[in-house]
């Protein structure tokens, strides 16, 4: 049935726009194959109008008794049909003259959409409609995932088409299909190829329900099959790690007291906490082995992973060989610069520094220091990896916040940064932990430290929720921060006015707040000075702004939320979110850890705003709730991943690359647990038949998932 909604234009002679189809990775036939629906329609039956329930997806079969165009409230095309038990109301508000034309009075259409029961009778929105008449299809109608420019009609036809070429072998060991059998209960399994043309033409009397949540056995062979294909991936990618070298970076035992490790921990104006020590130990130990480390340090905002790294580095600098430093943002790297200038400088050790916005000279200066070997570390953004920089001889790399570095960076870093046939030991560190298990089927190829205890001394910060009607009595309580000699962060979602969204302006709140803070004095003397930061500042403009934040020079600063990763003030003890209803969990958790990294009592509100909303929606309800009542990292990432779902919680990290299409690691754990067994003895036993698998399933994005 091709329906002749506005929405769904009549396919034409043209072929397939193969951009649209590339734009959804559907490259091979095989990609066509495994393309599968997102739901169905059925348009194998017609529902009779007194049989139809309110919020049913139905198809009618009626004869059109009035047609009209409203013009009020807005124009529309009204149309009334009777089917014999009952009447109904199609509404259409946009539609052409030929639409209208087939729907004039007298004839007799199919219909179909979902019926509501309104107060004057039955009304279908929007329905797609044809002429009565013909066979109805026999199979339900797939309806893909899709782009614009790509109508259903195209792609199915694509889809088809790549599902009658691919070739579709089981890939599966064949003693073992039988234990797949007894996990998810089905006798016998399906085989790749019944499933995929069960899913793409499924009969009409199988329930719609178990094709939606993917419990019918067609789609538990799919599940397994990508379950299996992303378990392989990363045991490739571990045993070609295991085959690589690095070198071994490994100081005598016990340590020379003159080594810049011991002399580093012998200037900290700290001790380190238990779990600063075992996951140091942990680090010290992977890079005394000859295989690259490929270690992800995981530790709530403030848990101090930075003087972790440091001390990583210093043993490397110790060994004879050079340390690289990534950060996301160039505020971020700018400070990790000045903490590890501040550390590393008077034990005599060159640190240079990298930026895209370097004048051409220093960064000429830079670059020849590190070919040279003479800077020891270096410190930068993704400057670090550009092809101009050579190292002479690099042994770790270190990334900061690497959920906020592209999967492709990674990958860039560990190819560029060989040095005689080896690779540099890597450790990737992120304040936003991933839950146990998710980390486990993820990055099996990632050894997980976790900091898993806050330096001593913090108070732990209150967090309130406030509705923006009290904005007044929040600015009155900056005022008593800064009186105290406290600093103040206020984070505005966007820069710009946008009309659509109506939300508030970082211009427009600094200057609000400057006017209301202008006559107050902070405890030197000096009045409060109010400083404004944003992405679209030239970068000298942004560090100077940092830099009077930093030196205590501006009480408040006003920013969106370029502050967002790592940045450390301690003596900031407020921390203002305005429209938090917009932000994510865990993005609210990481500004929240902005603050409370003295020893003073701190505080972080959450100004609220329902728009024209009675009230605030159920997951930014949950949101907020889950702040007021955890401060704790760990437990703000499982109520972020429990709101959001583990394929859009981890979808944000991969760089907006979804790693699991159908298969869901919360639900799924039947299905997992046998990929993970499965896995090893096919790739030990087959390994023809498993190169196979992960070609098929993941193709060229194979590399990426090993990144
Ligand atoms: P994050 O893990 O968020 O990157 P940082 O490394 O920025 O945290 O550390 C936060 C603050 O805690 C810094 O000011 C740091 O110097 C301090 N810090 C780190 N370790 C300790 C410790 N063991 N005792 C006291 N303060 C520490
Ligand atoms: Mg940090």
């Amino acid at each position: 049935m091709h329906s002749m909604t506005a929405a769904s234009p009549k396919p034409a002679a043209a072929s397939v726009p193969q951009k649209a189809l590339e734009k959804l990775g559907l490259k091979r036939d095989i990609d066509l194959a495994l393309h599968l629906p997102l739901r169905y329609e059925d348009e194998t039956r017609i529902t009779r109008l007194r049989d139809a329930r309110d919020g049913d997806h139905i198809q009618i079969e009626a004869r059109v008794m009035e047609s009209e165009v409203s013009y009020r409230p807005r124009k529309q095309l009204i149309v009334t049909v009777d089917d014999g038990t009952d009447t109904c109301t199609l509404r259409f508000f946009s539609f052409y003259p030929s639409q209208q034309k087939a729907l004039a009075v007298g004839n007799r259409i199919l219909a179909r959409g979902e019926i509501k029961g309104g107060f004057l009778g039955r009304t279908m929105l929007h329905p797609s409609f044809r002429a009565a008449g013909g066979d109805l299809p026999t199979a339900l109608t797939p309806i893909y995932p899709t782009v614009a420019g790509l109508p259903q009609p195209y792609l199915r036809k694509a889809v088809l088409g790549g599902l009658a070429r691919a070739e579709l072998s089981d890939t599966f060991a064949p003693g073992d299909l039988s234990q797949l059998d007894t996990h998810i209960g089905s006798h016998p399994l399906w085989t790749l190829r019944q499933a995929l043309q069960f899913l793409h033409h499924p009969t009409p009397d199988v329930s719609l329900d178990t094709l939606q949540d993917h419990s019918h056995p067609a789609w538990q062979r799919l599940k397994a099959e990508e379950l299996l294909a992303q378990q392989l991936s990363q045991l490739q990618s571990r045993r070609a790690r295991a085959a690589l070298r690095a070198p071994e970076l490994r100081l005598p035992l016990p340590e020379p007291p003159d080594s810049l490790h011991q002399r580093l921990l012998a200037v900290l104006p700290f001790g380190l906490t238990n779990a600063q020590r075992r996951v140091g130990a942990e680090i010290a130990n992977d890079m005394r082995r000859h295989t690259p480390m490929h270690r992800l340090l995981q530790g709530d905002v403030g848990a101090g992973k930075t003087v972790v790294a440091a001390l990583a580095a210093a043993i490397c600098m110790d060994t004879g060989w050079q340390c690289a430093l990534m950060a996301p943002t160039e505020i971020l790297a700018e400070q990790h610069f000045r903490k590890l200038l501040g550390w590393l400088e008077p034990l005599g050790i060159t640190t240079a520094w990298l930026t895209g916005t370097q004048k051409a000279k220093e960064r000429r200066a830079m670059l020849a220091l590190i070919e040279s070997g003479e800077a020891k570390l270096v410190v930068g953004t993704h400057a670090v990896i550009q092809e101009k920089v050579h190292f002479k001889n690099l042994a770790l790399a270190v990334i900061d916040e690497q959920h906020r570095f592209g999967v492709a960076q990674r990958l860039a870093l560990r190819g560029k940064l060989k040095h005689d046939a080896m690779e540099p030991h890597l450790l990737m560190m992120t304040a936003t932990p991933i839950p146990r298990t998710l980390a486990m089927s993820y990055y099996a190829d990632l050894d997980v430290s976790t900091l898993d205890e806050l330096p001593p001394g913090r108070t732990p910060i209150v967090t309130k929720v406030v509705n923006e009607a009290r904005r007044d009595e929040v600015i009155e309580r900056i005022h008593a921060q800064i009186a105290q000699g406290r600093q103040v962060y206020w984070v505005c979602p966007l820069i710009e006015e946008s009309e659509a969204l109506d939300l508030s302006n970082a211009t427009q709140t600094h200057a609000e707040l400057a006017e209301a803070l202008g006559d107050v004095k902070m405890p030197n003397g000096d009045m409060a000075q109010v400083g404004l930061l944003h992405s679209r500042m030239p970068p000298d403009e942004k560090k100077a702004v940092m830099a009077a934040f930093v030196q205590g020079h501006t009480a408040v600063l006003v920013s969106t939320t370029v502050i967002e990763v790592g940045v450390d003030v301690p003596n900031a003890s407020l921390m203002v979110i305005e429209h938090a209803e917009r932000f994510g969990l865990s993005q609210l958790h990481q500004l929240r850890g902005r603050v409370g990294r003295g020893a003073a009592a701190s505080a972080c509100v959450l100004l609220y705003s329902t728009g024209d909303a009675p009230r605030l929606g159920e997951s930014a309800r949950e949101r907020l709730k889950a702040m007021v009542e955890t401060n704790d990292g760990f437990e703000i990432a499982r109520r972020d991943l429990e709101i959001r779902g583990p394929g859009e919680f981890l979808g944000a990290r991969q760089s907006g690359e979804a790693m699991l299409r159908f298969a869901n690691l919360a639900t799924d754990t039947v299905l997992l647990d046998w990929a993970r067994k499965e896995a090893p003895m096919l790739l030990d036993k087959h390994p023809a038949l498993a190169e196979k698998h992960v070609q098929r399933w993941l193709g060229t994005k194979a590399e990426f998932l090993k990144a």
